[in-house]
């Protein structure tokens, strides 16, 4: 029943390909199990019209009329590109099928193979054991972003973003992290940022910038039994540094494992980390929770900056996040502000800082205090309406 469903609706998906025909009907899906179908689908045509192509196939997703009744079957599909991921149809069908087994898939119904995703694929492996070595070898490297006070047109501090230069194919930071996550390598990698960024506040003390430096956190940072420890033990030994070290984590990791996230963000707050939410608003916020969490400092996620300078919605969304944040005592951020005109609605909206590619980009340390020097706070002061 399924399979005659899925036929039908492939049978019109451009570029779609017919695998078998006998005399009277033509085949375009093989089965590879009971509960898995396979079907081809000549890319170049179906590139050229993407929407056409998306919309026939959701129509798999419909459901399927048995004894009168409507059952919905809820199709996840993985997705392997010839000759990209694949020579040979054995290798595009395995990688297919770990596409169609990924989270990604269970979320969205449908995803691409990426070689970083599958544990067991060549690319991912030297993936795996080329980020250990960068790790080891000190060949890591953080970019800074600044944040800007609204009130002083100050910059008050700075966000530290990794990045991973020199590597032939570059690799995204949310990729990096990922993979650090899966294979344990987030232990020595956020240690190695922690460090590098205790360093960086010193280079910035040197040349007269008392300015934070915030770092990332992962959520299994959270769960490493000796993390409070260790962090406890290198502020003891940069106690310059004390208290200028802020710890960005966001709230949907937490929720993963709230007692045991409370738990130690409570030994970080206990040793003087400042902690800081990071992307609120961007999943389900429960504020209850948050507001146990010894947070000083909240940071509006971009998706709901993006667009106040076009959408009274969001602008509305963003003004009323604020006031809460601050009635319940947080200073507040907004992350991605690109142009003036939503700096200075947030400026109005009495948002405390801000970060975005407005003022720069994140820049590798040399860059930044090139940048520093070149600051000016007069010229921001006629950008932003008066206050
Ligand atoms: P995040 O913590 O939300 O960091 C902000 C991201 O937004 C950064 O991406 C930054 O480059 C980007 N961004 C800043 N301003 C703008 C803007 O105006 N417009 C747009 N479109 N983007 C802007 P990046 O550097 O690619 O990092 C991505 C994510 O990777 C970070 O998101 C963070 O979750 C993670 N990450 C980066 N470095 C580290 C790290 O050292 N440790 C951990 N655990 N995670 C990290
Ligand atoms: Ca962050
Ligand atoms: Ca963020």
């Amino acid at each position: 029943l399924a399979s005659k469903h899925y036929n039908a609706v492939i049978k019109d998906v451009p570029g779609a390909i017919s695998l078998e025909q006998t005399d009277n009907r033509t085949f375009f899906l093989a089965s590879l199990d009971p509960q898995t179908f396979a079907f081809v689908v000549d890319a170049d045509q179906a590139l050229s019209v993407p929407r056409i192509v998306l919309r026939s196939i959701e129509e798999i997703r419909y459901p399927v009329d048995f004894l009168g009744m409507q059952v919905p079957l809820n199709p996840q599909l993985g997705v392997a590109f010839y000759p990209t991921h694949g020579n040979d149809a054995n290798t595009l069908i395995r990688r297919a099928v770990i596409a169609e087994g990924s989270d990604r898939a269970r979320d969205r119904g449908i995803a691409y193979y990426k070689s970083s995703r599958d544990s067991y694929s060549a690319d991912r492996l030297t993936l795996v054991s080329d980020l250990r070595h960068a790790i080891d070898h000190n060949e890591l490297t953080l970019f800074l972003q600044p944040k800007l006070c609204l009130r002083t047109r100050a910059i008050t501090g700075f966000e530290a973003l990794i990045r991973w230069p020199g590597r032939e194919q570059p690799v995204r930071p949310d990729e990096i992290i990922a993979v650090a996550e899966q294979t344990g390598l987030i232990k020595p990698l956020t240690r190695w940022v922690l460090k590098e960024a205790l360093e960086m506040r010193g280079r910035l003390l040197e040349i007269g910038w008392d300015a934070g430096i915030a770092v990332n956190i992962s959520p299994n940072n959270l769960r490493e039994p000796d993390f409070a420890v260790f962090v406890q033990r290198l502020m003891q030994s940069y106690q310059i540094h004390s208290g200028a070290i802020t710890f960005e984590v966001t709230e949907t990791s937490m929720m993963q494992d709230p007692t045991n996230s409370l738990r130690a963000l409570n030994a970080l707050d206990a040793a003087g980390i400042p902690l800081s939410i990071d992307d609120f608003g961007s999943g389900y916020s429960s504020l209850s929770y948050i507001k146990q969490l010894p947070a000083g400092e909240i940071k509006i996620d971009r998706s709901l900056i993006t667009d106040i300078a076009e959408r009274e919605q969001d602008r509305v969304i963003v003004r009323t996040t604020i006031d809460m944040c601050h009635s319940l005592g947080y200073t507040v951020v907004a992350e991605g502000v690109e142009d003036e005109e939503t700096l200075s609605l947030l400026h109005d909206m009495g948002c405390d800082l801000v970060q975005g590619y407005f003022l720069t980009r994140p820049l590798p340390f040399n860059e930044m205090v090139d940048w520093l020097g070149n600051y000016n706070p007069q010229a921001l002061r006629s950008r932003i309406s008066a206050s």
